[in-house]
């Protein structure tokens, strides 16, 4: 009977992450605080996370907070406000309030710089303080063959494991993706991107330390392909841009977010831009450039014994920040549906109401992001009189109830063939 499954019962489950990004990362501490015993394959030795801004709504910081993660240590920003400026003047048109957020929400809007949260996640996730069996993390594990029915990964190095579940976190560029049959569908979109940042001390010697001292998210255009957000980030050391162009201004080929670039080319890209950001620019330090791409949604997330998290299951535009918080999302549902409460469900149940779960959503926030990348009216807790019916909200996205949502998927469930 539901529910009725004693503590003691809960069943401690052998379970493999493949990939310690963001996502992989927040599944292993999610999963290790209610019991499993969590290993989480990394194909590098943790060079992978990139120096840039990453803003964790409310959705995504609540289960920051569910997990107890100390998120102070991660030195954020917490966003106070969104700010505009005119293209070409800088001079500021719009304020707009984010500092209600907790009171709104339950939680603050964190910036963070992401090699802080990469660095905190990780020792979270590994530490032997907290809740339950501290992860184990094998570097230079590169997954190169999954067999979903069984849970059996092959790695490059030629060991070769068996799990009882395995969550494939492994990116945009998933390798596992396709081992559970999904084969992926993009085409690249008509923008490309430069990411770059500069510490405070230099901005201060320019004059400049405005934009450190900040606690706003900062926009210039966004009506169209050109947009540049800004953001200080770690204790306010740090201060990142993402500027986005259109993708016909040079012949990026190339893939990937290492691609490095000039100040040069990153100011000449912007001619009639606010020249403070091209002062910003040219002294900026690690510029890089990539090319963005519209993914389409899959089919499935599920086979076997296999999960997909993250990019890894649903890759999406940068417009609506929403793609870590939706990995963090990810990982809270299968902390919840793996947790005692539900322990009367089999692996095959928690898995397919994994995907019931999340999979809607996640497809509604790729598709807005997509959307929101030329059109900031599209930006979910920007409203205007243009705004079309349906659109995405604050709301929606950061009031969501995820325990009681999977309570209901649940009990629907309940008489009804979800896993098998
Ligand atoms: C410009 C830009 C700005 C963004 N800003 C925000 C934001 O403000 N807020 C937000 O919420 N999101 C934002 N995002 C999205 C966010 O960065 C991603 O959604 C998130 O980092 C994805 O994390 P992940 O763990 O799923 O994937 P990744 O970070 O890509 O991690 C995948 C990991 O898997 C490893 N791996 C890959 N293949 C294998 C293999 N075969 N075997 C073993 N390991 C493997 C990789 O080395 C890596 O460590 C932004 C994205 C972009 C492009």
């Amino acid at each position: 009977m539901p529910g009725s499954v004693p503590l003691q019962q809960h069943p401690t489950y052998n379970i493999a992450i493949v990939g310690s990004g963001l996502g992989g990362l927040s599944a292993a501490i999610a999963l290790r605080r209610v019991g499993h015993q969590v290993t989480i394959y990394e194909r590098y030795d943790f060079g992978g996370e990139v120096g840039a801004s990453l803003s964790c709504a409310s959705n995504g910081s609540r289960f920051l907070e569910e997990w107890e993660v100390d998120i102070s240590k991660a030195k954020p920003v917490i966003l106070k406000d969104l700010i505009r400026h005119d293209w070409k003047t800088g001079e500021v048109f719009g304020t707009y309030p984010l500092g209600d957020y907790r009171e709104r929400f339950g939680t603050d809007y964190n910036n963070f710089h992401r090699i802080d949260l990469h660095q905190h996640l990780k020792h979270v996730a590994t530490s032997d303080d907290g809740k339950g069996t501290p992860a184990q993390l094998k570097v230079w594990h590169k997954a190169v063959d999954l067999d979903p029915v069984a849970g059996r990964i092959t790695f490059e190095n030629g060991v070769m494991v068996t799990h009882d579940v395995v969550v494939c976190a492994d990116g945009i560029r998933s390798q596992m993706r396709e081992k559970l049959g999904v084969i992926p569908h993009f085409t690249p979109s008509t923008s490309c991107c430069y990411r770059c940042v500069i510490h405070a001390d230099k901005l201060r010697e320019l004059g400049l330390q405005e934009f450190a001292e900040n606690s706003a998210i900062q926009f210039w255009g966004g009506n169209g392909i050109d947009k540049i957000v800004m953001s200080a980030c770690s204790d306010h050391d740090i201060v990142s841009c993402y500027c986005f162009y259109p993708a016909e201004k040079n012949d990026l080929n190339e893939d990937g977010w290492n691609i490095s670039t000039t100040g040069e080319n990153l100011a000449a890209t912007f001619p009639d831009l606010d020249q403070r950001l091209k002062t910003l620019f040219l002294n900026a330090e690690d510029i890089k450039m990539w090319r963005l791409y519209n993914h389409d949604p899959y089919p499935q997330w599920v086979t076997g014994k296999c999960c997909l998290l993250g990019d890894a299951a649903h890759p999406m535009m940068p417009d609506q920040s929403q793609g870590a918080c939706m990995a963090m999302e990810d990982a809270g549902a299968l902390g919840i549906l793996f947790s005692p409460k539900y322990a009367y469900l089999n692996i095959a149940e928690k898995l397919s109401l994994y995907e019931l779960e999340r999979k809607p959503r996640a497809t509604r926030l790729q598709d807005s992001s997509r959307r929101a990348r030329v059109d900031l009216n599209e930006r979910i807790g920007w409203s205007s009189a243009n705004d079309r019916p349906g659109k995405l909200t604050i709301e929606e996205v950061c009031g969501y109830e995820m325990h009681a949502h999977v309570a209901q998927l649940v009990e629907k469930s309940r008489g009804t063939d979800v896993g098998v």
